[in-house]
């Protein structure tokens, strides 16, 4: 274990694409360039309240102050920069975006991997356009929180190593609502390969700027995809159906887990099929298929749980479409994007199979997952208790299963009881209980347990925090301690409480 000094940092990205010619600098337009140097704003009170310690080890760190991680220093072999790319949001071209509050502080080598370090929340960029660059407490808790309960459940994520309060008060209008607040400031510092997302490269499409397109292209194929190369159509078509699988697993796994991005903007959307950018996530708790957390989007609901799988393929849509310029033949793209949703509906085969512990997947399966959704919705019914508790069902009687539905009193018992019964006809009563258990998780980061952590963090005590960590660490085991504290249904209170079943973007 050791300190940043004693790091390998490499520059990788900065070094093999182009960017501005400029340090830091006003909001502006940067053509051409991949990302600008930015120095990291120095925090007034920098403390180290959160560490991840996996995370940790994996970088063989001991534990620091917070000053470096607060962004309050930037030592040798660091080379702190903001990434440029575009997006789609909500579905609409938004051309440039790009790191408004991210800093990376630079790479580092390891023994088997190379790691990009990365401040959010850490002050102004080329790219923050009207907004401060800062990141309050609650959103830096949830990020923390959720990545790394995330990375312990099975998802593809990126990871979290540190939270730090800055001691710098931040002002923001939570529900875009005219009621500004002072809120705490935070930095937290995440981890992932890179932060090249799919709006990456679509700037550089939409811009014509295909030169560029081309060297980032070839950049990240040859540093994070080296079984891969981009010499021909067909290789690019493989190399994007490679993507298109990653994703399809990423938005398989959120589905298992119950989990709703929020914000599946093309910025959102990482090049290694790793969750991203946690905003306004939330967790399903009434298994509601048309839930969003995300009050930005409560229109249309774009984003809504059900529909994350689709919104998985029209993104991929845009990364594709921004490859044509590359290719002589781009109708090959076809073929990717049709590949994404046979394999995702493999991947959902694969997903009830081990929910419902039925060994393997057969046709009639259908049916019953069908029957299943639509029973699941007929009344207010807890997604993770619910199958959390289905495991260790003793007979097919929704009796075994009344912890999972909020009225008690409302339960549709006979449909459920035929539901269960061909249930235990097709499993011969004896469901793979192992499979269940470790796909049906019991602990998951529950809207209003995330909110619990944030109150009480907010009036300087973190222990909640601290033990939701250590609880996430471990989501597929009993851990009976905790049982009566953390697995149970979404409290009263929480129904309509900010921050529970609302969030907006503003972090
Ligand atoms: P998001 O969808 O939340 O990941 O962010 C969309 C865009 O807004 C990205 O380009 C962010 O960098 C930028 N952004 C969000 N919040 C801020 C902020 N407080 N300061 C500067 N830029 C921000
Ligand atoms: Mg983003």
């Amino acid at each position: 274990m050791g300190t940043f000094e004693s790091l390998e940092w490499v520059k990788r990205f900065l070094d093999e694409t182009p960017g501005d010619l400029e340090v830091g600098g006003v909001s502006r337009q940067v053509p051409n360039a991949c990302w600008s140097r930015v120095n990291p704003t120095i925090p007034p009170d920098p403390k180290l309240m959160l560490w991840s310690e996996e995370m940790a080890s994996i970088l063989s760190l001991n534990r620091p102050d917070g000053i470096i991680l607060g962004g309050g220093k930037v030592i040798e072999g660091m080379d702190p920069y903001a990434q440029r790319y575009g997006g789609h949001q909500f579905g609409n071209w938004a051309n440039q975006l790009g790191d408004g509050r991210a800093i990376t502080l630079g790479e580092v080598k390891l023994e088997n991997e190379v790691l990009e370090l990365q401040l959010k929340g850490s002050g102004i960029t080329p790219y923050s356009r009207f907004a401060d660059g800062k990141a309050v407490l609650r959103s830096s808790i949830r990020e923390f929180l959720c990545s790394e309960a995330m990375h312990h459940l099975g998802v593809p994520t990126t990871r979290a190593l540190s939270l730090v309060t800055t001691g710098e008060k931040v002002l923001r209008d939570m529900m875009y609502d005219g009621n500004p607040a002072l809120e705490i400031g935070a930095v937290v510092c995440r981890v992932a390969p890179s932060f090249i997302r799919f709006g990456s490269f679509q700037i550089h499409t939409a811009n014509q700027d295909y030169t560029t397109l081309k060297i980032l292209v070839e950049h990240t194929v040859r540093t994070h995809f080296p079984e891969h190369s981009v010499s021909t159509d067909e290789e690019i078509v493989k190399w994007l159906t490679h993507i298109a699988e990653q994703t399809a697993t990423m938005i398989s796994h959120w589905m298992r887990v119950g989990f709703v991005h929020g914000v599946m903007n093309t910025d959102n959307m990482s090049i290694h099929g790793l969750t991203i950018d946690y905003g306004p996530y939330g967790w399903l708790e009434d298994y509601n298929p048309g839930w969003t957390p995300n009050t930005t989007d409560a229109a249309t609901r774009r984003y809504r749980y059900g529909q994350q799988p689709k919104i998985g393929a029209w993104n991929l849509a845009r990364l594709f479409e921004s490859m044509v310029p590359l290719m002589d033949e781009p109708s090959l793209l076809h073929e990717a994007l049709s590949n994404y949703s046979e394999v995702f509906a493999e991947r959902q085969n694969q997903m009830w199979v081990g929910k419902l512990g039925l060994g393997e997947f057969i046709e009639s399966d259908e049916s019953l997952i069908v029957e299943l959704n639509a029973l699941l919705q007929e009344v207010e019914t807890d997604m993770t208790i619910f199958f959390r508790q289905l495991c260790s069902i003793e007979e097919p009687e929704i009796n075994f299963l009344t912890d999972a539905f909020y009225d008690p009193n409302n339960i549709p018992t006979e449909l459920w009881n035929q539901w269960l019964s061909k249930w235990w006809k097709r499993v011969d009563g004896t469901p793979n209980r192992k499979e269940m258990l470790n796909s049906n998780p019991k602990y998951v980061l529950r809207n209003w347990m995330a909110q619990l952590a944030i109150d009480a963090a907010e009036s300087g005590d973190f222990s909640i925090c601290e033990e939701l960590y250590h609880l996430l660490k471990k989501p597929y085991e009993e851990q009976k301690e905790f049982e009566e504290k953390w697995f149970k249904k979404r409290p009263e209170w929480a129904r309509h409480r900010v921050g529970c079943s609302m969030l907006s973007c503003s972090s």
